[in-house]
């Protein structure tokens, strides 16, 4: 499995450091645009095609816009064939049906909040379009994931570096650490990785934080609903929420659910990217009053052929622990991981 996923995603292109974030030309708008689109198709010239547009760019269904194209900014507006182009790849990747027109479902599957990474990067296809499949009736059937990688093999953390430490930057909410440990404790017993908390965030491998709108990265965040989040590919470690968001610790109608959140920003942490799989942590959306607590066999599948690892469990007899540790520099330090009698199941 591993070889064949990672010969879906061999380029020429090659990252020493790759952002999951390619820059944003400008603010994504809110998702309540998309209301007045439905039922448009290819030939229309609608206003809000243009945040459209912006929309398909920010998630990597167009390329980005350059603004000395004259002709292309022009043509900002009318709904074109590159647009339904955008259409269908993202109904492709959202399991709906591919028509190229903002049906109904397309449009409600677009209006939902959602990770602000983007779906494809460098024009490479990721989700479900960028997938063989075999289905019933068009010869075998086998089961095929839907996971996925950053467009660079060296978007992950080397294999000695399997124990990962994470902090909070100062001014992050009280509520956010439990859930977040919590996330990174659900990983780790899933995982060969181990984390743990550094109290001082500037030497932590992964840094979290909450931020409005523009916040220096070159991707603004939106305010309240649409984008809720994102963060970067190994090793760079930011991992942002927005902090516009109503966030909470469980199921509250109207708030959106930190541990969720985190579980699946953690696996973008890891190396992962988008799956279609919409049981999967590494779905893109998340609506609110919902929680998603548990991996999915196709974020355990990726991690596994990311890293060529197999699931600790069936090397050895591992134990969950936390623990309160100080460091030879006299730094306390949470520890939340797996003690493992066999530690080969970690190479
Ligand atoms: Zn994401
Ligand atoms: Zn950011």
């Amino acid at each position: 499995m591993a070889s064949k996923a990672f010969s879906l995603f061999s380029f020429t292109v090659s990252f020493l450091l790759l952002p999951l974030l390619s820059r944003a030309t400008s603010p994504l708008p809110s998702f309540e645009f998309l209301v007045d689109l439905q039922g448009y198709q290819k030939g229309d010239k609608v206003r809000n095609v243009s945040d459209l547009r912006r929309y398909f760019r920010h998630f990597g269904y167009l390329k980005p816009i350059h603004s000395n194209n004259t002709t292309q900014l022009a043509n900002d507006d009318y709904f074109d064939d590159e647009v339904e182009a955008a259409i269908k790849t993202y109904q492709l990747n959202y399991d709906l049906n591919v028509t190229g027109v903002l049906d109904a479902k397309t449009v409600s599957k677009m209006m939902v909040p959602r990770c602000g990474v983007a779906d494809i990067i460098n024009g490479t296809t990721w989700m479900r379009a960028g997938k063989k499949t075999n289905r019933p009736g068009q010869g075998s059937f086998h089961t095929v994931s839907h996971y996925s990688f950053f467009p660079s093999t060296t978007a992950k953390w080397p294999a000695s570096k399997y124990h990962l430490t994470y902090g909070f930057l100062p001014g992050t909410t009280a509520i956010a650490t439990s859930p977040v440990a919590r996330a990174f404790s659900t990983w780790a017993a899933n995982t060969h990785f181990t984390f743990s908390r550094a109290w001082d965030h500037t030497i932590a491998d992964l840094r979290i934080s909450f931020h409005r709108r523009d916040h220096g990265d070159g991707n603004p965040f939106d305010g309240a609903g649409g984008v809720l989040g994102h963060s970067f590919a190994p090793t760079d470690g930011r991992f942002h929420f927005d902090a516009d968001e109503r966030w909470t610790d469980g199921a509250n109608p109207g708030e959106f659910d930190i541990e969720s959140m985190a579980l699946h920003e953690i696996g973008h942490l890891l190396g992962l990217g988008h799956s279609s799989v919409e049981g999967a942590i590494m779905y893109p959306s998340l609506s609110a009053g919902v929680t998603k607590l548990r991996l999915h066999e196709d974020d355990i599948e990726g991690i596994r052929a990311l890293y060529n690892t197999t699931r600790p469990e069936k090397q050895c007899s591992c134990m969950s622990y936390t623990a309160v540790v100080l460091t030879t520099a006299n730094q306390r330090v949470d520890l939340v991981g797996r003690h493992c009698k066999n530690a080969t199941a970690y190479s």
